[in-house]
């Protein structure tokens, strides 16, 4: 065994003693960037498979060129590729893995540029350094002693980067997360400064760039040794003291070796405890979350190149577009339907991505894809405007037709208002689900939708529809009333013009038979006019109470002074200047003036009081008097029944008496003269 050690010691090549499977090292992931598929294989090759949780993973991190191959090769008697001194030839990109020779352990090692110097390769260093930190249990991080405290050179800012990210992308995984040891190996240490002083400058950076990072909010407290144990060695110049160098070497081994070195470096608390035959899969994993993670992405020069032409092409389409699509905002904003509005809107859409496509897609597909979507939204957010102002316009302008039709559906007679509405609201439905739809420019997107106003427009229709019912309910109540008038007119007079203890009740009745033929028609019209029950109780009541006021104004007409005095007169010349055959009375003198005077006039006064008030004879007949039901307007609130029966009061029955004794008098008198006169002959 001692023997086998030192013979990889010297060398850097594993002795012949053992098996080239055991040697065999693996490319794990190649220079596309792509885990491999045998790694599981190559466990087993190597005879690691059924280790259980016996086995342990290192990994390498550090500038190119400072040695690490050299190292790991020295540590672990693996076969990692050297730099040719000679010929100083770049080894093939990617991370390597080793078994150690005569040890349980897995080596990485990584092969690749150094990234500043060329920035595509940033993104491959950076991916290779968080892999190897998150999947080792000791990460080794080499670098030349003149390296130490600066910060660029000592890799620093890649370091931050990767501690970032592992804190965001593993940080987490569960309570017990498992730590890792970051080991320090000072390269060509000469020895004027201690090792002592070298550790204090590196322990300070690194809690620098710990308290630096941009932690997740969960892990806003964690400390730097929650996450990492640091470790530190130095390692004289291998050229110039070659011995020293051997011999700090193999210390150094002793301490990946021996367990009971008191500086073991495999602490069980470094053990991710995935078994040996699941350690590619847990790999393979970590890479893939390594791969797919944005924040380790750098654009490369091909994406740099790219974003810029990308967005000037985008923007040359885009202003083209812009001028097209002003052309219709004055006439949308004026409140204009724009004809074939979807189909111009479609083509300047399809025109600026056919422009956008044509020039911009021979670039990066990832980013011509991202600013071919940057460039789609904004030119949606231009048409959208466009669209809602058009279906807006649509939108009144299909009411107003939707008003027309129902005026022009409602004249004549014998419309049926019901379908009516139905006629129009379909009409209007259909012309604005086709005005939609025509500018609707990308169906089945929720952006293009136009259920809303559609409803909104239902709502309006409804409402004017009931506009309209009330309106033709009112006009319907108006012709009624007026007919009604026409209806009692005559036999109302000439009731009125027959005084007689029954005139109220015949005048009654003819108001009720009226009345009975206008109820029925209104119900006859209403029916079609889908009416509610309580606004045809409404109607029902306003027909009556102006039915009520049209016998109350022919009643006034037919009670006025002149017409009752002309009613009493004729009443009394009936009787007094007539006999009860009906022929004119010539006086002589022996006639008893007097007598057939008084009875006349006596005869004559009694009508007065019948026309005073409305009041039928029968009292059966009172009920084709209105209810006095709560009338329709507020104006005729006060509307007292009991009041309008009264149609002069005492004070007027007392002045027509008056008049009309005056009246008589004169007929008295003129009688009187008649016989005087025919004595004188
Ligand atoms: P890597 O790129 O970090 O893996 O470095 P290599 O292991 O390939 O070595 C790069 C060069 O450095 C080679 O020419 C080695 O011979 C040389 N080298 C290796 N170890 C040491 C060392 O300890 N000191 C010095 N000065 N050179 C070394
Ligand atoms: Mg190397």
């Amino acid at each position: 065994m001692a023997s086998s050690t030192s013979t990889v010691l010297q060398n850097g090549s594993p002795p012949q003693s053992v098996p080239d499977s055991l040697s065999q090292r693996i490319q794990i992931i190649d220079d596309t960037k792509a885990f491999t598929n045998d790694l599981n294989a190559q466990i087993e090759r190597w005879g690691l498979r059924d280790a259980g949780f016996s086995y342990n993973v290192v990994a390498v991190f550090g500038s190119q060129s400072t040695g690490k191959s050299t190292l790991l090769n020295g540590l672990f008697g693996t076969t990692f590729d050297v730099m040719d001194e000679s010929k100083r030839q770049q080894t093939t990109k990617g991370i390597w893995m080793c078994r150690g020779t005569g040890m349980n352990v897995m080596v990485m090692d990584v092969e690749g540029t150094d990234g500043r110097e060329r920035g595509e390769d940033q993104d491959f260093e950076r991916k290779s350094a968080l892999f190897s930190l998150a999947s080792s249990e000791v990460l080794i991080v080499n670098l030349w002693e003149h390296q130490v405290g600066l910060y660029q050179g000592a890799n620093m800012g890649l370091l931050k980067t990767v501690f970032e990210v592992n804190l965001g992308l593993f940080g987490k995984k569960d309570g017990t997360n498992s730590r890792t040891l970051l080991l320090f190996v000072i390269r060509d240490h000469i020895g004027t400064t201690p090792l002592a002083n070298l550790e204090a400058t590196l322990t300070q950076d690194v809690m620098r760039i710990w308290d630096s990072l941009a932690k997740p909010t969960e892990l806003k407290d964690s400390q730097l040794r929650d996450h990492f144990d640091l470790a530190f060695t130095a390692l004289p110049h291998k050229y110039l003291v070659p011995e020293k160098f051997q011999e700090a070497l193999a210390a150094l081994r002793n301490r990946f070796v021996s367990k009971d070195d008191p500086n073991f470096v495999f602490k069980p608390a470094y053990h991710k405890r995935i078994p040996a035959d699941g350690v590619a899969f847990y790999m393979e994993g970590i890479w893939e979350q390594v791969q797919t993670n944005k924040d380790l992405d750098l654009p490369t020069q091909q994406e740099l190149l790219a974003q810029f032409r990308c967005d000037e092409i985008s923007g040359v389409a885009l202003s083209e577009f812009n001028e097209q699509a002003k052309s219709q905002k004055r006439p949308i904003e004026s409140g204009r339907v724009v004809e074939d509005l979807g189909k111009m809107m479609k083509s300047w859409r399809t025109e600026a991505l056919a422009r956008y496509d044509r020039d911009a897609s021979r670039y990066h597909q990832g980013v011509y894809k991202r600013k071919r979507a940057d460039l789609l939204a904004a030119l949606d957010s231009t048409l959208s405007p466009l669209f809602l102002g058009q279906l807006k316009n649509l939108h009144k302008s299909c009411l107003v037709t939707f008003k027309k039709d129902m005026l022009q559906g409602m004249t004549g007679e014998g419309y049926n208002f019901a379908d009516v509405v139905e006629q129009a609201r379909e009409k209007c439905e259909g012309d604005f689900a086709a005005g939609a739809t025509e500018a609707v420019v990308e169906e089945d997107s929720d952006s293009w939708g136009w259920e809303e106003e559609l409803e909104l427009l239902k709502e309006e229709m409804r409402s004017v529809a009931n506009q309209c019912r009330k309106d033709e309910t009112k006009k319907m109540v108006n012709l009624i009333e007026r007919t009604f008038k026409k209806q009692i007119s005559e036999p109302v007079e000439l009731h009125l013009n027959k005084p007689a203890p029954n005139m109220w009740d015949s005048t009654l009745k003819v108001f009720k038979d009226t009345l009975e033929k206008a109820e029925k028609q209104y119900l006859a019209k209403a029916k079609s006019f889908d009416c509610t029950e309580e606004e045809n109780d409404v109607a029902l009541a306003d027909i009556r109470q102006r039915a009520w006021m049209a016998l109350r104004q022919k009643v006034d007409e037919q009670t006025t002074d002149a017409v009752v005095l002309s009613k009493l007169r004729a009443h009394f010349e009936e009787r007094f200047r007539y006999d009860e055959h009906g022929i004119p009375r010539v006086w002589k003198p022996e006639d008893d003036i007097d007598s057939v005077f008084k009875k006349a006039k006596d005869q004559t006064l009694e009508i007065v009081p019948l026309y005073s008030k409305i009041s039928p004879a029968d009292s059966a007949n009172s009920w084709a008097l209105p209810p006095s039901a709560p009338s329709l307007n507020s104006s005729e609130d006060d509307f007292d029944f009991e009041a309008s029966l009264v149609i002069f009061t005492e004070t007027k029955v007392i002045d027509l008496t008056n008049k009309f004794r005056r009246d008589a008098d004169a007929y008295y008198v003129e009688a009187k003269r008649s016989t005087v006169s025919s004595i004188a002959q």
